[in-house]
């Protein structure tokens, strides 16, 4: 049997990436569509062959309840929306996937934790790149120190937006700027590398160099992750250059990524030579496993409390950033979370 997953907004990300890989997969399929606009329900309705009835607007969204094809609802909308939805869909008694970020801040997503716990439903991140074989490849030889203890990083993910995306620049819908939406994978990077949590940020924000688009969030954010023992990591992301790099140095050599976010294209080099990995559909397989975990009642590696984790990280660098000192992190109770 394969479970059924109904995408919540059909922007950008869920017709451009959820769609295609929900005809790869699996243990799931396409079972239901929810969107604020007729004409697209009907079209993507269309072009996937789905029944009349898999259609929901968000105002009629918590009939969802009563769909039994629909197992997993996946919450694709701006970032400050995915408090609402997460705990509607856990009201509906569906398992969640959630976009990242978790949602806009550390309160949203302790109400979201509540409410999956009091559905007893199942939730999942949708951290993808947990997923690709090319960042699996760098979490292996960091945490198995295949090239020594990992002494230094370098992560940059920044995305030149121009003026399409509006959400993404209002601090209403987005919550904040590039660090939620992109410097988020430069957090999960540092840790995932290491396998260890950071235990300090310090951090600035980029200068302003577009007044006009960034009013409300910030432009850039640069900052530097402090783990035990010593081992940095220096991470850049942006909303005005294009920048996608990961790279680690260990005491006995180097790996990186360039690019390295990206859903597809990536590519690896070690300082013994290319990584030779099959690029896999990383959404496809994200989607599969999260669908194999909840069969086989076992636990996904990208769990709510990692959404938690990371934006409790993303929150201190605001403050260091603010405040322009450096921000102890104590975030022992994550300490057991799977990487
Ligand atoms: P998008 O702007 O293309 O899509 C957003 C969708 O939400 C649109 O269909 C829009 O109609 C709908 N919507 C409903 N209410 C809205 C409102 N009040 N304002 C704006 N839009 C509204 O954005 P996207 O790039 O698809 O991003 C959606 C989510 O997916 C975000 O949380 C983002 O962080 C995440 N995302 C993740 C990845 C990834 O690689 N995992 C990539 C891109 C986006």
């Amino acid at each position: 049997t394969k479970l059924g997953v109904a995408l919540v907004g059909l922007g950008e990300y869920a017709t451009g990436e959820l769609i295609p890989a929900l005809k790869l997969t699996q243990n799931c399929h396409l079972a239901g569509l929810v969107s604020g606009e007729e004409e697209k329900l009907r079209k993507w309705q269309q072009e996937c062959g789905l029944k009349d009835d898999s259609l929901y607007t968000y105002d009629d969204f918590d009939r969802i309840a009563d769909n039994p094809d629909i197992d997993i609802v996946y919450v694709v909308l701006p970032n400050a929306m995915h408090e609402e939805y997460c705990i509607r869909a856990a009201r509906a008694g569906k398992h969640i996937i959630s976009e990242k970020p978790l949602a806009t801040s550390v309160e949203e997503c302790y109400r979201i934790r509540d409410a999956v716990a009091e559905a007893n439903v199942r939730f999942s991140m949708g951290y993808r790149l947990h997923f690709d074989p090319f960042n699996q490849e760098m979490m292996r030889l960091g945490q198995k120190e295949v090239f020594g203890p990992v002494q230094k990083m370098e992560l940059l993910d920044s995305m030149d937006i121009g003026n399409n995306t509006p959400w993404r620049v209002d601090e209403e819908r987005s919550g904040s700027g590039p660090l939620v939406n992109n410097g988020i994978y430069c957090i999960q990077a540092a840790i995932y590398i290491t396998g260890k949590l950071p235990i300090a940020v310090e951090a600035r924000f980029a200068p302003v160099t577009k007044p006009e688009l960034f009013k409300e969030v910030e432009e850039g954010v640069i900052w530097t992750m402090f783990f035990e023992g010593g081992t940095t990591a220096h991470c850049e992301t942006s909303y005005s250059k294009n920048q996608n790099f990961m790279r680690a140095e260990g005491t006995e050599g180097w790996f990186e990524l360039n690019p390295a976010y990206e859903y597809g294209g990536l590519a690896g080099r070690t300082s013994s030579g290319a990584m030779d990995i099959e690029p896999v559909n990383q959404q496809a397989r994200q989607m599969d496993d999260f669908a194999r975990c909840i069969m086989e009642n076992s636990e996904t590696c990208v769990p709510l409390e990692m959404g938690i984790r990371d934006m409790r990280i993303i929150e201190a660098v605001y403050e260091s950033a603010r405040l322009g000192q450096r921000v102890a992190l104590d975030l022992e109770e994550f300490a057991a979370l799977p990487e």
